[in-house]
C-alpha cells in the first residue's frame, strides 16, 4: 500500500509516492507550466529518470491523471494499479484558525479551505483544485489535508495578536498565522532525534531560509512565535519579498508616488527582498554570494541585512522562550550556505553560539552539527522534507482507518 503526496501550486504540481512499509520515496516528480503552451514533466523512480518537455497539460486534472499514468506505466511505473494508493496527502497553505492538525477531507474541510481563499489567493484555490482532481482520480483513497498554518496553531495570543483595534481580529480574523509550518515541524522533530533528547524538553529556533524565509521559536515541540504573519510577507527579507517594514511606508508611497494597491502589492512581493535591495538583477542567493566575493556593494548589502535580521530574530526568540538549546538551519540557503550560517552566528560566543569553521564547510546532504567543540547551543543543519512530513502526518491520521 502506498501514500501519494501532492503539492499543487498555481501552475505546477509536485508529487512523491511513499510505500507505507518503509516511508521512503518510491517515485517522485514535478509538472511545471500547467495550462501554458509547453508544460514540462520530470519523473524519477528506481527505474531511472524521465523528462518530457513540451507536454500538453491543460489543467490540474490533466496533471493528476498524468501522475497516475506515470506511476502505473508498465515501463516507468512502480505500482500495478492506482488502487494501491490508499492515502493521498495534500499540502494546503492556509487553514485559518480552524485547522490545527492534519484532517481527513470532507465537504466541511473543503469549505474551510474555500473560506481561506482571500487569505491565500495564490495557493488555496490551487490546493483545492488538486484535492478535487485527486478525489476524482483516486476515489478509493483517503484524502488528507496537511496545512502549512497548522503547526502554528499553538501560538499564544500575545504572539499572534497585532496591536490593531481588536474588532479587526474578531471580525476579519486579522492575526499572525505563520507559514512553512510543515517544514518547521519536520526539522524540529529531526533536531530532537539528533540531539537524543525529547522534543518536549527542548527550546529550538528553526530557520527556514529558501526563496521564502521564516524563523520559528519551538518550545517543547510547540510553535510559540514565528516571523511570517497574516501573510507570508512579514518577517525576514526573502528572494523578492520585503519582510518587515514600517507600514507607514505604504501610506507615504500612496500619497507621494500615487501608487495603487496593485502596484504596492507587486513592489512588496515581487520587486523587493534580495532582488530589490541588491539591485543586481537576481534574487538567487548563489549569484548574490558570488557577486559579493567579487566586491559588488549591492550583494554585500543583501548579505549584511539578511544575516543581521536572522540574528536579531534568533536573539528575540531565545529571550521569548527563556532559553535556547539549538538553532536549526534548513531549506536552500540554510542547508547550503556556510557564509550565511557563519555571518548569522558571528559574535555570539557569550551566548554559547559558536560555529566551527571546518564543520560548517563540510559538504551537505544529510543532518549535521556545526557548532564548535564546547559551544553550548547545538547548531544543526537539517535538510527539510515537507513531503515526508505530510506523508507521516497523513499516515498517523489514518492509521487504523484503513
Ligand atoms: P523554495 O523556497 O522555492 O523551496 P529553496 O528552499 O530551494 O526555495 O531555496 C532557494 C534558495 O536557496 C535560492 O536563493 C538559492 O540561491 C539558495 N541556494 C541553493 N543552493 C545554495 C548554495 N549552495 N549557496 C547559497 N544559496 C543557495
Amino acid at each position: 500500500m502506498y501514500i501519494l503526496v501532492i503539492n499543487v501550486g498555481s501552475s505546477s504540481v509536485k508529487f512523491t509516492l511513499y510505500s507505507r512499509e518503509h516511508m521512503r520515496p518510491t517515485a517522485n516528480g514535478q509538472i511545471d507550466r500547467i495550462g501554458l503552451e509547453a508544460a514540462t514533466v520530470h519523473y524519477r523512480s528506481g527505474k531511472g529518470e524521465r523528462i518530457f518537455p513540451g507536454a500538453d497539460i491543460a489543467d490540474i486534472n490533466d496533471g493528476v491523471n498524468l501522475i497516475s499514468e506515470l506511476l502505473t506505466d508498465p515501463q516507468a511505473g512502480v505500482i500495478a494499479s492506482e488502487h494501491e494508493i490508499t492515502v493521498v496527502g495534500h499540502r494546503v497553505v492556509h487553514g485559518g484558525e480552524k485547522m490545527k492538525a492534519a484532517v481527513l477531507i470532507d465537504e466541511e474541510v473543503k469549505s474551510t479551505i474555500r473560506a481561506c481563499f482571500d487569505l491565500a489567493p495564490l495557493h488555496n484555490p490551487a490546493n483545492l483544485k488538486g484535492i478535487e482532481a485527486s478525489e476524482e482520480r483516486f476515489p478509493r483513497a483517503l484524502q488528507v489535508a496537511v496545512f502549512d498554518t497548522a503547526f502554528h496553531s499553538t501560538l499564544p495570543d500575545n504572539a499572534y495578536l497585532y496591536a490593531l483595534p481588536h474588532e479587526l481580529y474578531e471580525t476579519d480574523k486579522i492575526r499572525r498565522y505563520g507559514f512553512h509550518g510543515t517544514s518547521h515541524c519536520y526539522v524540529s522533530r529531526r533536531a530532537a532525534e539528533t540531539l537524543g533528547r525529547p522534543l518536549r524538553d527542548l527550546k529550538i529556533v528553526t530557520c527556514h531560509l529558501g526563496n521564502g524565509c521564516s524563523i520559528t521559536a519551538v518550545d517543547g515541540g510547540r510553535s510559540v512565535d514565528t516571523t511570517m504573519g497574516f501573510t507570508p510577507l512579514e518577517g525576514l527579507p526573502m528572494g523578492t519579498r520585503c519582510g518587515d517594514i514600517d507600514p507607514a511606508i505604504l501610506l507615504y508611497l500612496m500619497r507621494q508616488r500615487d501608487l495603487s494597491v496593485d502596484q504596492l502589492e507587486t513592489l512588496l512581493n515581487q520587486e523587493s527582498g534580495f532582488l530589490g535591495l541588491g539591485g543586481i538583477g537576481t534574487s538567487d542567493m548563489r549569484d548574490i554570494e558570488a557577486a559579493m566575493l567579487e566586491g559588488d556593494p549591492g550583494a554585500r548589502r543583501v548579505i549584511d541585512v539578511f544575516a543581521y535580521r536572522i540574528k536579531k530574530f534568533i536573539g528575540a526568540y531565545a529571550f521569548a522562550m527563556g532559553g535556547l538549546d539549538s538553532v536549526v538551519f534548513t531549506a536552500g540557503i540554510g542547508e547550503n550556505s556556510p557564509l550565511i550560517r557563519e555571518r548569522v552566528c558571528a559574535g555570539l560566543e557569550d551566548y554559547g553560539i559558536v560555529v566551527d569553521e571546518d564543520r560548517n564547510h563540510r559538504p551537505g546532504g544529510s543532518i549535521r552539527e556545526i557548532q564548535h567543540q564546547g559551544g553550548r547551543v547545538r547548531i544543526l543543519v537539517i535538510p527539510t522534507d515537507e513531503e515526508k512530513e505530510i506523508a507521516s502526518q497523513a499516515l498517523e491520521l489514518v492509521s487504523g482507518a484503513t
